[in-house]
């Protein structure tokens, strides 16, 4: 198994290469923030609570969020490994996927971060807000918003990752090809120092 997070600021492509990435390591894609939303269109108990949160651009408290990424971990057993998009987005979320991973004798592998800037962010993602039909994209406050949750909250994750040697950044700007051969040369030097070891 090889278990990956697919990190970075909201707008930093995570989703686009995700799908790609998918494709090419054929792994579970698990993006919170798409679970979220299919449940607000659901109109479960889930989804309206997740709903409060997401429109303000704050994130959903950690105990619904971690129910719900378990649940989806344990519904694909026979995974060749997960691709985790948007979470964990917190130290409480680290240290339950790991003790997930760990329940199942597997660890995360690698974090790969995406950097790019954050007015590239606030216009890219204004730019999808035209099309995407996401409200928590068209509204330059809760982008804001959502920027600041990241560093303040999310980044330390990040730190949490680099203390076990495991995270690496890779420059998001560019074609989503020249982004996507960048990941993927990062995430083969991981598939080949697991079989190293
Ligand atoms: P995303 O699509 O990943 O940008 O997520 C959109 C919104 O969903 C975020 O702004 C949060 O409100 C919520 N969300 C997604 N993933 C998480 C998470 N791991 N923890 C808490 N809230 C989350």
């Amino acid at each position: 198994m090889i278990n990956l997070i697919l990190f970075g600021p909201p707008g930093s492509g995570k989703g686009t290469q995700a799908v790609k990435l998918v494709e090419r390591y054929q792994l579970v894609h698990i993006s919170t923030g798409d679970l979220f939303r299919y449940e607000m269109g659901n109109n479960t108990p889930l989804g309206l609570k997740a709903k409060e949160y997401m429109a303000k651009g704050e994130l959903v408290p950690d105990e619904v969020t971690i129910g719900m990424l378990r649940n989806k971990v344990e519904a694909h057993p026979h995974a060749k490994g997960f691709i985790f998009d948007g979470f964990p987005r917190t130290i409480p979320q680290a240290g339950a996927l790991d003790a997930l991973l760990q329940s199942m004798n597997e660890q995360i592998n690698g974090l790969v971060s995406l950097h790019v800037a954050d007015e590239e962010i606030v216009r890219r993602i204004l730019l999808r807000g035209a099309s995407s039909g996401r409200a928590d994209d068209t509204d330059e406050a809760v982008i804001r918003k959502r920027i600041e949750v990241y560093k303040e909250t999310t980044t330390p994750v990040y730190d949490y990752y680099d203390h076990k040697n495991r995270s690496y950044t890779v420059e998001g700007v560019g074609s989503i090809e020249d982004i996507f051969d960048r990941l993927c040369a990062t995430i083969d030097t991981l598939k080949t120092a697991r079989r190293a070891s």
